[in-house]
């Protein structure tokens, strides 16, 4: 089963990991978008980080929603909005129990990942963070070590498409070529996942 406490380190681990990256990540958005990726991440997983252990919430639900609430007040990029509906969704389809199993935690992070679609508009294969989210999603019902990979992989095999949507896509074919920064940075999201529950 998994609880708040858990839920509250995925967070700290995607904000120290988020943090190690920060520069990988605005370098991944300096090419196809406007070099900021890194830089509004860490500002909003800090905030998150600093909010969860100011307010403690008791419930996973209560977790993911507060954090979901802090990104979209604290970032400011296209990337605070879809991550902070992506948590606040999540955290919402959790309901108030008080511990979750892992079959609710992937039935409800696939709520969260469709409401990212339909706020950002988005479908596999537009370039973006939806990219590594589905596979993730599709893989966590095997496991967090499988969903990792699965992002990881997702996030890798976004270089050569062209962006469709976000930032990106204003370059047209000139967006062909690069990682997209969101994917990569969901991937370490996912990642967070295995350090969270300690494999
Ligand atoms: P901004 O583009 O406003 O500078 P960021 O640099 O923080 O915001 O985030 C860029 C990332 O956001 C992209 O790499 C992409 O993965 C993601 N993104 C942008 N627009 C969308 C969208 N409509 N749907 C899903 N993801 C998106
Ligand atoms: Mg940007």
């Amino acid at each position: 089963m998994l609880d708040a406490d858990f839920f509250r380190r995925w967070m700290t681990a995607t904000a120290a990991s988020v943090d190690r990256e920060a520069e990988r990540l605005t370098d991944l958005d300096s090419p196809i978008g406007d070099a900021d990726h890194g830089s509004n991440l860490q500002r909003g997983f800090a905030a998150v980080t600093v909010t969860l252990e100011k307010e403690a919430p008791d419930t996973p639900g209560a977790v993911l929603t507060l954090a979901g609430r802090q990104l979209i007040s604290t970032v400011g990029g296209a990337s605070g909005p879809l991550y902070g509906t992506l948590l606040r969704r999540t955290g919402k389809a959790l309901g108030d129990a008080a511990e979750v199993t892992d079959e609710q935690f992937t039935d409800a992070l696939r709520t969260g990942v469709d409401a990212v679609m339909a706020l950002g508009g988005a479908a596999p294969g537009d370039k973006t963070m939806i990219d590594a989210l589905v596979p993730a999603v599709d893989a966590l019902a095997e496991s967090f070590a499988a969903a990792k990979s699965a992002a990881e992989e997702g996030a890798v095999a976004t270089t050569p498409l062209q962006a469709r949507k976000g930032r990106a896509s204003y370059l047209g074919e000139r967006s062909i070529g690069h990682q997209d920064p969101g994917a990569t940075s969901s991937a370490l999201l996912i990642a967070a996942l295995v350090e969270a529950a300690g494999e």
